[in-house]
């Protein structure tokens, strides 16, 4: 099932074409008090949703996917996490160009460990990238994004992807510079999740995904997750080594090669083998 989050907060199931407005399957979500849970209501109790989605969808009224304007499929992640040097291409690229490297030794994704992006950085396909620093390179990586859909802690890569809600489309923007990624990738608008949510079910094999990205039709990135350096249930496992993961955390499992910079007025197309494809607006400079 694929689901989507669109317009002024207006909640869909998405099937083909359309997207049929089924927002009152929210109000089988219990209320949050505070202090509240470190978790995304939605995905916590996602079963319960999906079953009224599905019932309310015959008397729902129905969009055109190309007409609504796409929110984030996950409204209140607790975290972003991300992977650095993930792919091989992405690694010898980034040796090569030091606009990428920064003077760092690019060595593996288990010598670095994994970083995290703010929460609040997220945005859906249908909103804008706002640059800032127009000073630096300000690059696109296309990722698989794995959400999170039950707690769990230092789990197996056997177990790894039964924690897993569901997938989506993840750019993984980026300021390019000296700094931690923490910093270069947490900018607002730097993290875009969409254009939905498609559930774990239809998803087979992760790391089996043609994922590419286009900026103004000239197409950038090309890969497969097969070239995952660590594949989705390593990185699971590696995560939760550190901390807890929680229902709605997005998980971005690494970009391959072809990273480079966007500028105001750029459109990236991004899509992903069996998830979907979408564009996004690079906007104007954050004023
Ligand atoms: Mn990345």
């Amino acid at each position: 099932m694929k689901l989507c989050r669109f317009n002024e907060g207006r909640f869909g199931l998405v099937e083909g074409a359309y997207i049929y407005d089924v927002t009152a399957a929210l109000d089988v979500l219990p209320t949050v008090r505070y202090p509240a849970p470190w978790q995304d209501n939605l995905i916590a109790h996602l079963g319960m949703v999906r079953e009224e989605a599905l019932r309310l969808k015959d008397e729902a009224e129905r969009f055109d996917v190309d007409g609504v304007k796409f929110l984030s499929p996950v409204a209140n992640p607790p975290k972003i996490i991300g992977a650095p040097i993930n792919y091989q291409a992405h690694i010898d690229e980034s040796v090569k160009d030091q606009g990428i490297a920064h003077g760092r030794s690019v060595t593996s994704i288990h010598d670095w460990g994994l970083f995290l992006k703010s929460s609040t950085s997220l945005i859906g396909f249908g909103e804008q990238i706002l640059l800032r620093r127009a000073d630096r390179r300000n690059d696109h990586e296309c990722e698989l994004a794995v959400i999170i859909g039950k707690p769990c802690n230092k789990v197996s890569r056997d177990e790894a992807l039964s924690f897993v809600a569901g997938y989506a489309i993840g750019l993984d923007m980026t300021v390019r510079g000296p700094e931690f990624q923490c910093w270069r990738k947490s900018v607002d608008t730097y993290s875009v999740l969409g254009p939905w949510l498609i559930t774990a079910d239809e998803i087979d094999d992760p790391d089996q995904l043609d994922l590419r990205l286009e900026v103004n039709g000239e197409v950038r990135q090309s890969s497969n997750t097969k070239h995952l350096v660590l594949d989705v249930s390593g990185l699971i496992e590696m995560a939760s080594s550190m901390y807890a993961l929680m229902p709605g955390d997005i998980l971005m499992t690494g970009t391959p090669a072809g990273v480079g910079p966007v500028v105001p007025g750029d459109v990236i197309f991004a899509s992903v083998e069996r998830i979907g494809q979408a564009s996004v607006q690079v906007g104007a400079r954050y004023a």
